[in-house]
């Protein structure tokens, strides 16, 4: 029967695909809040040096880089493991918790593969709406925690919207989580948040078994082409990720360009920097435009713009711009070099309506 198809699971068809950011075949691609520059300083010789040995399997224990970021973090080695981007953890997390019936709580709308990840491990994702002014609903995500729940996912800065929690409502939350349900702490963005009261999740951890701090080298660090991410959590669930990951999942040449990133530490705080003096400027101007622009706290902003959102979509496009949509929502807009920001801005102001 050559047109047979094998059985899949069932719950597959509800689940929704991942959509990248597109590429602006010309123009500025602000899309996938990526880092506009290039490599850090010794990056490049690091790679082409570990490129040299590809015929080996990389060091499956990623001994090197997890030292470096127990240096660099002030934790304990064992309680670090490193996935193929903070994507791959996310995954394992659900591996290590989440059974088939299960319930994952998470706040909406957050990051598109929170869906994904809850659909592949065929649980039943909570969905808890923002607060009008973008945050997390903390109070209404510890409300929604019921005996099925295995996971609970909080993003800060959350994406797409950019808005940070404070360290303070952040430890209340974690007070009414009961310490069986695993809190997935997503940092991808946590290096481009500033301020006294910041969440810094290799702190909170200390306190909290139950929780994972997932962290990445894609954003701040400029390693989105190489795959690697890192996650912080006691040893149990430490030790349980590093058993549910890929076998060599993370390339020789991703842990080398980690560790040569980590040493350039005083460069990376100049360009977080930067991109910080671009997202303040981004949105002021927009704000000087006319639109509302929530305060964001990563390397993006964004406009609630509901209906107008592929309409506005389509405005940057025409002019050479790519945004992120997220339908029937808003648009996400990366902040990158100047001259990109530039013509967001240029693009933003010739548009007629705005988000009032
Ligand atoms: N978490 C959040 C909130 C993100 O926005 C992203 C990337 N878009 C990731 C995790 C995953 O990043 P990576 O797999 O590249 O580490």
């Amino acid at each position: 029967m050559p047109n047979a198809r094998p059985i899949l699971r069932a719950t597959l068809d509800a689940v929704p695909a991942y959509v990248p950011g597109s590429t602006a075949p010309a123009g500025w691609k602000l899309s996938s809040n990526e880092l506009a520059h290039p490599p850090l300083d010794g990056v490049l010789d690091a790679v082409s040096t570990a490129a040299t040995q590809m015929n080996r399997y990389p060091d499956l224990a990623a001994v090197e880089v997890r030292s470096s970021l127990a240096d660099r973090l002030d934790v304990p080695v064992r309680h670090i493991a490193v996935g193929a981007g903070s994507s791959e953890l996310l995954q394992q997390v659900m591996r290590i918790a989440v059974d088939p019936g299960d319930e994952v709580v998470y706040a909406w709308r957050s990051f598109e593969s929170y869906p994904i990840v809850t659909g592949l491990a065929g649980a039943r994702a909570v969905e808890v709406p923002l607060n009008e002014d973008e945050s997390h609903d903390l109070p209404a995500m510890a409300d929604a925690v019921s005996d099925r729940t295995r996971a609970v996912v909080v993003c800060t800065p959350n994406n797409p919207t950019g808005r940070a929690l404070r360290s303070s409502e952040l430890s209340d939350f974690l007070a009414r989580i009961p310490s069986t349900v695993l809190i997935v702490l997503d940092e991808a963005y946590t290096e481009f948040a500033t301020g006294p009261d910041r969440v810094d999740g290799a702190r909170i951890y200390r306190d909290h078994p139950n929780l994972v701090v997932l962290r990445t080298f894609s954003k701040a660090y400029g390693l989105a082409g190489l795959r690697i991410g890192y996650a912080i959590a006691h040893e149990s669930v430490a030790e349980a990720l590093r058993k549910a990951a890929v076998p060599f999942g993370v390339s020789s040449v991703a842990q080398a360009a980690a560790v040569a990133s980590l040493e350039r530490h005083d460069r990376l705080i100049r360009r977080v920097a930067a991109v910080v003096a671009e997202r303040t400027r981004v949105r002021d101007t927009l704000r000087s435009q006319g639109w509302t622009v929530p305060d964001s706290a990563a390397n993006f902003v964004w406009l609630r713009l509901t209906d107008r959102t592929s309409d506005f979509t389509e405005h940057c496009r025409r002019v050479g711009i790519t945004v992120r949509p997220y339908e029937p929502d808003g648009v996400r807009i990366t902040i990158g070099e100047p001259a990109a920001n530039d013509a967001l801005l240029r693009a933003a102001g010739t548009y007629s309506y705005r988000n009032r």
